[in-house]
C-alpha cells in the first residue's frame, strides 16, 4: 500500500483559456472548496492560464502543479494506412515559460481557425445555417476555437438539446460536421514536455477506442520515447476502465494518474477533487505526484 495515492490530487482541468468556461480563479475556488490536495490546470495546447491559476492557488495555499493538454495525431507504427487518431498527452509540472514547449503549442493551436471555417462550412451542407460567428464568440481564447465551442452554440441555437448530443451528431468521425485535422506527432508532444521539465501522461486512455493491440502499440511507443504514466481515474473512464488501466499501468510500469477533466458545472458530470483515489481502485498504484518535488 502507498499512502501517497489517498491523496486528492487532481490532475487535469480546463478553463476558459481552452474549451472549459471558468476562469483560473474560478477554477482554483472549485478545487480549493472540494478540498483538493493539488490542482493541475491542463488546458488543450495553449499555457496562456496557468500564470494566474498559480496566483490564485498561492492566494489560498492551494498546491498547483502547471500543466498542459496536448493533441496528437498518431497511428500505431506498421498500420500506415489507418487514419490517423486523435490522441492526447498530458505534460504535468512543466516549466510554462520553456520555448521549446511554447513553440510547440504555438504551432499546434495555429490551424484551430481556419478548421473552425471548414467545421462552420460543413455545418452548412448539413443544414445548419453558418454558425462560425456564434462559435468564434464563444472561444474566449481565439487561437483555441474548438469543437466545444461549435458544440455550445449549436446547444444555443436550439439545433441540439446539449453539448453531448451536438459531438453525437455533427462533430465526431463518421458524422457530418467532422473535420480531420493534423495535430502534434507523439514524439514531438513527448518531446516538447520533456524539455519543459515535465512528466508526459496518456489522457484518458479508454477514450480512444483502441483495440487491445493498439493499444499495447501506443503505450510502448510512449514509454520508449520517456512518457511515464498514464491517467487511470479519470472522469470519462468508467469503474470497470479504471480497473482495466490500472492492470495496464502496473504492467508496463507506469506511474498513474487522476484528473476530473472538468470544463464547466453543465458538460462535465465530475468536478475536480471529487473521483475516487487511486488507492481505492487498486492500492498498489504509484501515483505520478511520487514525480514532483513535495513541498
Ligand atoms: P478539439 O480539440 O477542438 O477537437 O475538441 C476536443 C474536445 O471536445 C475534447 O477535449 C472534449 O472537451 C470535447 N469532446 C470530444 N468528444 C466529445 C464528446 N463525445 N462529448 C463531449 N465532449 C467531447
Ligand atoms: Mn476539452
Ligand atoms: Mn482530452
Ligand atoms: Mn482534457
Amino acid at each position: 500500500m502507498n499512502s501517497e495515492n489517498t491523496q486528492n490530487f487532481d490532475l487535469h482541468n480546463h478553463t476558459s483559456a481552452s474549451d472549459g468556461i471558468l476562469s483560473a480563479a474560478a477554477l482554483v475556488a472549485l478545487a480549493h472548496h472540494n478540498h483538493c490536495d493539488a490542482l493541475a490546470l491542463t488546458d488543450h495546447d495553449t499555457v496562456a492560464n496557468v500564470a494566474a491559476a498559480a496566483e490564485a492557488a498561492k492566494a489560498c495555499g492551494l498546491r498547483f502543479i502547471p500543466g498542459v493538454e496536448i493533441s496528437v495525431s498518431w497511428v500505431a507504427a506498421g498500420d500506415i494506412d489507418s487514419p490517423l487518431k486523435t490522441i492526447h498527452i498530458v505534460g504535468l509540472n512543466i516549466d510554462p515559460a520553456n520555448t521549446t514547449l511554447t513553440n510547440g503549442l504555438a504551432s499546434v493551436r495555429g490551424g484551430r481557425v481556419q478548421r473552425g471555417r471548414v467545421i462552420a462550412d460543413l455545418l452548412v451542407s448539413a443544414g445548419v445555417p453558418d454558425i462560425f460567428d456564434d462559435a468564434y464568440a464563444l472561444a474566449e481564447n481565439k487561437e483555441m476555437l474548438g469543437r466545444t465551442h461549435f458544440a455550445r452554440a449549436l446547444v444555443a441555437r436550439g439545433v441540439v438539446k446539449d453539448v453531448a448530443s451536438a459531438f453525437k451528431r455533427f462533430l465526431t468521425p463518421g458524422n457530418p460536421g467532422y473535420v480531420p485535422h493534423h495535430w502534434a506527432s507523439l514524439p514531438d508532444a513527448v518531446a516538447w514536455i520533456r524539455a519543459a521539465g515535465g512528466v508526459a501522461v496518456v489522457a484518458h486512455p479508454a477514450r480512444y477506442r483502441l483495440a487491445s493491440g493498439e493499444m499495447r502499440s501506443l503505450l510502448n511507443e510512449f514509454k520508449a520515447l520517456g512518457g511515464q504514466s498514464i491517467e487511470v481515474v479519470t472522469g470519462s473512464h468508467s469503474p470497470d476502465e479504471y480497473a482495466l488501466f490500472a492492470a495496464l499501468c502496473k504492467e508496463f510500469g507506469f506511474f498513474a494518474s487522476r484528473g476530473a477533466d472538468f470544463h464547466s458545472i453543465e458538460d462535465t458530470p465530475i468536478e475536480p477533487g471529487k473521483l475516487p483515489s487511486l488507492a481505492s481502485v487498486d492500492a498498489n498504484l504509484q501515483p505520478v505526484w511520487q514525480l514532483f518535488s513535495p513541498q
